[in-house]
């Protein structure tokens, strides 16, 4: 599968260039000025995200890779990786690491919500073939 361009990303590029100069007539330092300046690093994360997630993409394509994407609303990170029992305490962002209540395993949040993408994705892939 052929990436897709990150032409959406031109949007934020749009954006980016509205808020700067928003910011530009703000006073340094006011309230209001931290509000836009907030923004501003915000959507420049966004964008840093948008182009990892294009050249990931890309990458596959070099590498003879398949890139296929889970369901955003799948809920990796309350899902036990070795039980499959559901926390939904884990909805709480601060908790990065818990103790499966069902199989006693431990995990970290990230590394848990990881295995689980890889799982479903593989899983998905397994029935689309
Ligand atoms: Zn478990």
């Amino acid at each position: 599968m052929q990436a897709e361009n990150p032409r959406h990303l031109s949007k934020y590029e749009d954006r980016l260039a509205k808020l700067q100069k928003v910011l530009a007539r703000k006073e340094e330092g006011s309230n209001n000025w931290k509000k836009i300046k907030t923004e501003i690093a915000k959507l420049h994360e966004k964008i840093k995200n948008v182009l990892k997630d294009f050249l990931h993409k890309h990458k596959a394509d070099w590498y003879n890779r398949v890139f296929h994407k889970v369901d955003r609303f799948f809920a990796s990170t309350q899902k036990c990786s070795e039980c499959g029992t559901k926390n939904p305490r884990l909805k709480d962002l601060s908790i990065r690491e818990w103790t499966c209540g069902e199989c006693g395993a431990k995990h970290e949040r990230d590394e848990n919500a990881a295995i689980n993408v890889l799982k479903q994705g593989l899983k998905e892939l397994a029935l689309a073939n």
